[in-house]
């Protein structure tokens, strides 16, 4: 019988009519499988080092499974840690310059466990209108009092911190931001939370590895690693090809981190061979710090290319490429038109972008050719829909 016939059936009947409202709007979602050997061009993951497929990264993976495990086992706290994940954690933080680093399953996880332990009913929390949805979630769970201001606006920032009515104050924000690949002004932030007693938040995902010195991330090349009153986050499965997240900061954050933050304590661990092929992956970037000058320089071209071309397109400041689309159905069509053409891109559209504005979203990344990038823009230019250039 089918699942949508039958008794208790009735329950779910809500959900058909809301399906039907986002086929009418253009908002409907489909998965999309990739084969492991595609000749597409993928300009829509976020693999920007190239490093997912990469012997050294995938092969270190697949021993520690062999030696491990394929999974963590148990929660981090009984039987999900291992000589791997402490070894991440010391390399990360040394890496970026901080004291500590704890990794979580998922850069989702990191972000829900550090909003919510390192605030609460006692807490105001300023966060920048554009925030990762992971954040988001976390200030919702945090019971915190919550003020998102402006894009990429200090003064609002300012002006919430100082009129705030609870005492403690966590100021949140993404680095680069995912949508437009724009970069928050995290030096002012900085200086307005230390005018006003608060810490700083910054969720480096798509910072760390491509920005910075040798790629240590952008909360690294603002001067703000290391500092008493800044926590990082980073997911493992962007510029380290791998999966799973960390938070890097102060010891006693950490500290604090691990006996209250719910997202690692109720969480099974990262599974032992997502920290080795992160772990190796920060080997590779450690030995070939040009890699992220790579990603830009992609980036750089992509965006030259199209913006000659006369689409409405974003000055790149990490390797996020985002072109703009008349509408969300244009924006489908168009990603669907480049997928039959060879060429993968990613589509954001509401409710995934905080402004309305629809857009083909490209990720530049260290392994594109020259020539592929010409190709992508080609297929880009040739299958644009009406009103997408000026
Ligand atoms: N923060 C930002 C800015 C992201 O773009 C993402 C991934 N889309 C995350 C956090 C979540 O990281 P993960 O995919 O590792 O859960």
């Amino acid at each position: 019988m089918d699942a949508s016939e039958g008794a208790g059936a009735q329950v779910f009947d809500w959900l058909d009519a809301e399906a039907g409202r986002r086929a009418e709007t253009g908002l409907s979602r489909r998965l999309q499988p990739r084969s492991p050997v595609s000749p597409e061009l993928d300009l829509a993951g976020n693999d920007y080092l190239g490093l997912a497929r990469d012997k050294r990264v995938a092969g270190a993976a697949a021993a520690a499974a062999l030696r491990w495990g394929a999974g963590a086992t148990g929660s981090r706290l009984v039987t999900g840690s291992t000589e791997l994940h402490a070894e991440l954690e010391h390399e990360l933080a040394r890496f970026c310059g901080t004291q500590s680093a704890l990794v979580f399953s998922s850069g989702f996880t990191a972000n829900l466990g550090a909003v919510t332990a390192l605030s609460g009913q006692e807490s105001a929390i300023v966060t920048d209108r554009y925030i990762h949805a992971s954040l988001i979630e976390g200030c919702r769970l945090s019971r915190a009092d919550i003020a998102a201001v402006a894009h990429g606006d200090p003064a609002a920032v300012k002006h919430a911190l100082s009129t705030r009515r609870k005492s403690r104050a966590l100021v949140v924000t993404d680095s680069v931001f995912s949508v437009d690949g724009d970069l928050a002004p995290l030096a002012e932030l900085s200086a307005a939370c230390r005018a006003h007693g608060a810490a700083l938040l910054v969720d480096d995902a798509h910072g760390f590895g491509v920005l910075g010195e040798g790629g240590r991330g952008a909360v690294h090349a603002a001067g703000l690693s290391g500092e008493p009153d800044v926590v990082t986050t980073i997911t493992l499965s962007k510029s380290l090809g791998a999966q799973g997240g960390a938070v890097l900061g102060p010891r006693r954050v950490i500290r604090h981190l691990v006996d209250t933050a719910r997202s690692f304590i109720f969480d099974t661990g990262l599974a032992p061979s997502s920290a080795a092929a992160a772990l190796a992956a920060l080997g590779v970037l450690k030995a070939e710090p040009g890699l992220p000058g790579r990603v830009l320089d992609n980036a750089a071209r992509l965006y030259g290319q199209l913006s000659d071309a006369g689409f409405a397109v974003t000055e790149p400041q990490a390797a996020v490429v985002s072109v703009r689309a008349p509408s969300p159905e244009d924006a489908v069509a168009w990603a669907a038109r480049c997928a039959e053409q060879g060429v993968r891109v990613g589509c954001f559209r509401p409710p995934s972008v905080p402004d309305g504005v629809s857009r083909l979203r490209l990720t530049a990344r260290a392994d594109l050719t020259e020539s592929e990038v010409d190709t992508a823009v080609k297929v880009i230019s040739a299958t644009a829909p009406r009103g997408a250039t000026s």
